[in-house]
């Protein structure tokens, strides 16, 4: 089955390079489109609705190092443009799978893991994209060292 558009999810940690790196190589066996996108999860939530604080600096900083993160891979890897880039806020599976869905991605890439933010408590995202998924998930297999954290 050749694959025509995947849709590589990153969470900007230092682990991200390598399952975009492996999505491209993929990308380029088959010919196909490689779009990009990364999930932001609402300041409020991090922070609970509990602590009276301005959010809007740490939100418009957080969106900023996001937008300035995914161009810096935009500008590595060739196969990668802006204007298939996404940055949405919200629950990694529900917009993943929607941006998946909008743009007819046959394959979605992630790394086998990622360990950040409410990931940590809530459990693995990758198993999380499982659920419902419209199409192919390729867990991309991160260092050896934290396979059996
Ligand atoms: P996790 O299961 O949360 O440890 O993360 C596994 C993989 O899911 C990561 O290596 C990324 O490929 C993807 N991922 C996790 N969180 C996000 C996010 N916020 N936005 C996009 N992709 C994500």
């Amino acid at each position: 089955m050749a694959y025509k558009h995947l849709l590589v999810a990153v969470d900007l940690t230092e682990e991200s390079p390598h399952v975009i790196q492996q999505a491209c190589e993929l990308a380029n066996l088959y010919q196909a489109k490689v779009s990009l996108i990364n999930i932001l999860e609402p300041v409020s939530l991090a922070f609970g609705g509990d602590i009276p604080m301005d959010l809007s600096t740490l939100q418009q900083e957080q969106l900023q190092n996001a937008r300035e993160r995914l161009d810096f891979y935009i500008a590595d890897y060739p196969s990668l443009t802006s204007e298939h880039c996404y940055l949405c806020y919200g629950q990694p599976r529900q917009e993943i799978h929607r941006i998946a869905q909008e743009n007819g991605c046959d394959l979605i890439v992630v790394g086998s893991h990622g360990r950040h933010g409410l990931a940590l408590l809530l459990g693995s995202t990758t198993k999380d994209l499982l659920q419902n998924a419209p199409c192919d998930i390729l867990a991309i297999a991160l260092h050896q060292k934290d396979k059996n954290d």
